[in-house]
């Protein structure tokens, strides 16, 4: 029956979508991705034998699917961390039998700040302790608000033994990739993401690629930026030898010369180009300034028991200041973990760890990835440290003043009243923001719509010059104001 459909239908995303599973240990995602694995692939061409290269893809009902087989949030947040997305949907697999665990929390903590559509698969339905009810009330206490519980994220009850459930849980992927809407970019100069890499003892550094943009084909010159080489040979997930790769398949790489890291991006070019490459990894900044102008300063909060952590939320919560406001990503009690490491350099956050530990693997891993750990036992130390930290961030974010000029004389004009002005300090330039002052008090922001100069429309006013300046909005000024052009 299913193989009639296949035939009738074919693929309707744009591309395939590329799943990952996550979700806390022991909830059954090897088992899902296994059984997915086993019922889906095609393995008609090859005898039957499907190699483990980090990615498979399936066929469903005529739609392409390509899933990531590392299970778990480690995988996901390291590829991340590295700038790189490689998923469309997640599937965050929750026990019935045991609920919303630790990892769940950190996992959909995950699949939040990739801003990633996510399907719930309650899964072990066939376990007689199965209790649906309690996933999703654990899942409504975590934010995530499933259909029947006041939002719109969908929850799929299955066993990924018995294999209840999975097709709708499969027929669901390809609704949610609908929705978000897929482009087929395989027109684009190529790039991939490094998703597995290993060195063969027999035939030398393997690279598996999830290609994200355009084509890949032997021959093609690759690099990342710690590693490079020729295409020798492309190797699908069925075995089979590929002479060109395209968008959302993975595929393994023989000819790199040195095995490239997990999370890198492979792009086509040549090794020469690779010292060029070598630049910072642009990360994001831990203030950072959003559009409606606030400055956020993004926290991952680890404390010891329960009660610190709500006394130190609350606290947070009167930190924030006009221009700028705590913004938690995370909370949790507990160790920090590598886990917390990767969110962290995903986000651009700040660790905060009250009373915990700091393993020296993790430490060593916030330091690779640069992002910074503060521990603290008392929690007056760790509110004054964060107090200084916004203000400096308010500091930070004065104006910085680029010119200044002396308004010597008013026209009246058809386009408005025009502000003759003599530039006395800096340059002032079309579309800047302006503040007035008359006898050194403020009495308006506004803009510079456009400068006059003699007859002509010119872009800046420059020191020692005489202008004419079209300002933005009704804003008063007379002879005697000074006007500051402002960043
Ligand atoms: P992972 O750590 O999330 O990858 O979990 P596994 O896939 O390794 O599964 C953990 C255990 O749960 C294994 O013993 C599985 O056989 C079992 N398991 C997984 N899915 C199901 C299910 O749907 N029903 C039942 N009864 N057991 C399951």
């Amino acid at each position: 029956m299913e193989n009639k459909k296949v035939a009738v239908k074919k693929n309707t995303l744009a591309r395939p979508p590329v799943v990952t599973i996550l979700g806390h240990v022991d909830h059954g995602k090897t088992t899902l991705l296994d059984y997915i694995r086993k019922t889906k692939v095609t393995q008609e061409e090859h005898g039957g034998i499907t190699q483990h290269i980090g990615a498979y893809q399936i066929v469903d009902r005529g739609q392409t699917i390509t899933f990531i087989d590392t299970p778990g949030h480690e995988a996901f947040s390291s590829m991340r961390s590295r700038g790189a997305n490689v998923t469309d949907v997640a599937i965050l697999v929750v026990a019935a039998d045991d609920g919303v665990m630790p990892q769940t929390k950190e996992s959909i903590a995950h699949i939040k700040a990739a801003n990633v559509p996510m399907i719930v698969a309650i899964n072990k339905m066939d376990l007689p302790t199965a209790n649906v009810d309690r996933v999703k009330k654990g899942l409504s206490e975590t934010g995530v608000l499933v259909e029947g519980y006041g939002g719109d994220v969908v929850a799929l009850p299955i066993s990924a033994k018995t294999g209840q459930g999975v097709d709708e849980l499969l027929e669901m992927v390809t609704l949610v990739a609908e929705l978000a809407e897929l482009k087929d970019e395989s027109d684009q100069p190529f790039e991939a993401v490094v998703i597995e890499s290993s060195l063969d003892r027999f035939r030398g550094p393997l690279a598996t690629i999830l290609i994200k943009k355009g084509k890949l084909r032997v021959g093609d010159e690759i690099k990342t930026l710690k590693a490079a080489g020729k295409v020798k040979a492309l190797i699908s997930t069925t075995g089979e030898k590929l002479k060109e790769a395209t968008i959302s398949q993975p595929v393994k790489v023989l000819g790199f010369e040195k095995a490239p890291a997990v999370g890198e991006v492979a792009t086509i070019g040549k090794k020469e180009l690779l010292v060029e490459q070598e630049a910072p990894r642009t990360k994001r900044p831990l203030f950072e300034e959003q559009a409606d102008g606030l400055s956020r300063i993004n926290l991952i909060i680890k404390a010891d028991v329960a009660g610190s952590l709500e006394a130190i939320t609350a606290a947070l919560e009167n930190l924030s200041t006009q221009q700028s406001k705590v913004n938690i990503i995370s909370q949790e009690t507990g160790d920090i973990t590598e886990s917390d490491v990767l969110l962290a350099a995903s986000t651009g956050a700040i660790i905060i760890g009250f009373g915990v530990k700091l393993p020296k693997n993790v430490s060593d891993l916030a330091e690779e990835e640069k992002v910074m750990v503060r521990s603290f036992d008392l929690i007056y130390e760790l509110l004054s440290e964060l107090k200084e930290g916004l203000e400096s961030l308010a500091e930070g974010k004065k104006e910085q003043v680029l010119g200044k000029a002396d308004v010597i004389a008013t026209f009246d004009t058809s386009w408005g009243r025009i502000a003759g002005v003599k530039v006395v300090e800096g340059r002032l330039a079309k579309n800047d923001r302006i503040n007035l002052y008359r006898n050194e008090e403020k009495t308006g922001p506004s803009r510079i719509k456009s400068i006059r100069h003699l007859q002509e429309e010119v872009n800046l006013a420059k020191e020692g010059g005489e202008y004419g300046l079209l300002l933005d909005g009704k804003v008063e000024f007379a002879v005697g104001d000074i006007i500051e052009a402002v960043s």
